[in-house]
């Protein structure tokens, strides 16, 4: 776990306001779970996924309930509609901590932020294709370009049954070539192993059942249309059958955004799928769903590594330099303030020459100085300390209209 501090931490929130802003437009509405839920809600994810056996943060709470805090916000997400039963097709969006016991490295870590969205109540593959348009669009407003999109389809929940039998007889049959961590996955989730990116188990996998082959007409259909829909939208996408993915509830499509630049053991920007059974799993009625995770950290690490979507400085406009004994600069920074000019000062009555290298480092456009003398007469002096230390004389009356004014203006040029 780990601390973000500026200006990283602002890069965080301009993320998070990124998305936002993309997916109310579409019409998401935001849901903000508790961190913290029933165990119950995330076992139904499914007993044989590592999220749920290995890596959850459980404990026994003071009232003796057994609660998780949660590994993802899928099924929290699912719950709440259990429990509020907001009109269909419910669009829902959110953002916030997660909580994982994996192995922590570059891309990994026990708490990791993620960005989504889900849609319950409607079957329709454009639903498929409206979610990952929109991760296609958030990753591309990032400025992004080193993303892959790789979508399968998992079929009907029988065609998985039967495909996934397939694919255990398949895997046992060749168990002795299998890793040891793959044979123990087998036990666990025969699909699972087709995830394994270790390479004695790479020979056994490519020879596997294909699941298309094992896809009933209407999950067939379905995939056409959410394939020709990506199409018409002009979003390139690379199909690979062998992408189950790690939740289990999964049926129909599945995807997986991957960043060009990542290692391949953490390359997964995000991912998502419909699934079905959740809603009905947690004591609601019926209903199909379709949502992405979009991993923040591992997003900014791709940005990173592309140059792209930097942490952006938040600077001052104004910068009250105070030698008298700074209630000028109290009273100047709240006025400018609440005329909603950004105005910083120094505290601590330093020396002008101190307070003159604080305002210098703070990037501030424009220094308001008010020595002895300037106090004396009842006037600011205005530099401006980017064009080379150009400046004029204000009467301390009208400094917080004046520096206000200068503001608008910049900001109307844009010369910011
Ligand atoms: P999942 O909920 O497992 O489908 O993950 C969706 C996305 O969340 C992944 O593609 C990653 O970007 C991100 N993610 C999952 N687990 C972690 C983790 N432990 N640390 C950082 N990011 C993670």
């Amino acid at each position: 776990m780990r601390d973000i501090l500026p200006p990283e931490s602002a890069r965080w929130r301009q993320f998070v306001a990124t998305f936002a802003s993309l997916v109310t437009d579409a019409g998401y509405g935001q849901v903000i779970p508790p961190l913290l839920e029933d165990i119950g809600v995330f076992s139904r994810l499914g007993e044989a996924t590592d999220v749920v056996t290995k890596e959850m943060y459980d404990f026994t709470d003071k009232g003796g309930r057994h609660v998780a805090l949660r590994p993802e916000q899928t099924a929290s997400v699912c719950r709440a509609f259990v429990e509020h039963r907001p009109a269909l097709p419910f669009k829902a969006w959110y953002a916030g901590s997660n909580f994982r016991y994996e192995k922590p490295q570059r891309g990994r870590y026990r708490q990791f932020d993620q960005v989504g969205v889900e849609v319950l109540g409607s079957d329709d593959a454009h639903v498929d294709v409206e979610v990952i348009a929109l991760a296609w669009d958030f990753f591309a407003s990032l400025g992004l370009q080193r993303v892959e999109l790789v979508i399968n389809s998992l079929g009907e929940p029988a065609d998985r049954a039967t495909y996934t039998s397939s694919v255990d007889q398949y895997l046992r049959s060749r168990f002795d070539e299998l890793t040891a961590e793959s044979r123990l996955t087998l036990e666990r989730n025969p699909l699972r192993v087709l995830d394994s990116k270790r390479p004695p188990d790479a020979d056994v996998i490519a020879g596997a059942p294909n699941i298309a082959d094992y896809w009933s007409p209407e999950a067939r259909t379905h995939f056409e249309r959410v394939c020709d829909g990506l199409t018409t939208l002009h979003i390139p996408f690379v199909i690979d059958s062998r992408l189950v993915r790690g939740l289990d509830y999964y049926r129909r499509t599945t995807f997986e955004f991957r960043g060009g630049t990542l290692d391949s053991a953490q390359n997964a920007l995000g991912g998502g799928g419909r699934y079905d059974g959740l809603v009905e799993d947690l004591g609601g009625p019926a209903t199909p769903g379709v949502g992405f995770a979009l991993g923040l950290d591992r997003t900014l690490l791709a940005c990173d590594d592309e140059g792209v979507f930097g942490a952006q400085a938040h600077e001052p406009f104004a910068f009250v330099i105070d030698t008298t004994d700074g209630t000028h600069a109290m009273a100047i920074t709240t006025a400018l303030r609440r005329f909603g000019v950004p105005a910083d000062r120094a505290f601590d009555g330093r020396s002008m020459k101190s307070q003159m290298k604080v305002a210098d480092r703070s990037g501030a456009a424009l220094a308001i100085i008010i020595g002895s003398d300037e106090a004396e007469r009842s006037q600011a002096l205005l530099r401006d300390l980017r064009s080379g230390g150009e400046q004029v004389v204000v009467s301390l009356s009208d400094v917080v209209a004046t520096v206000a004014t200068r503001f608008e203006s910049q900001m109307n040029t844009g010369a910011q």
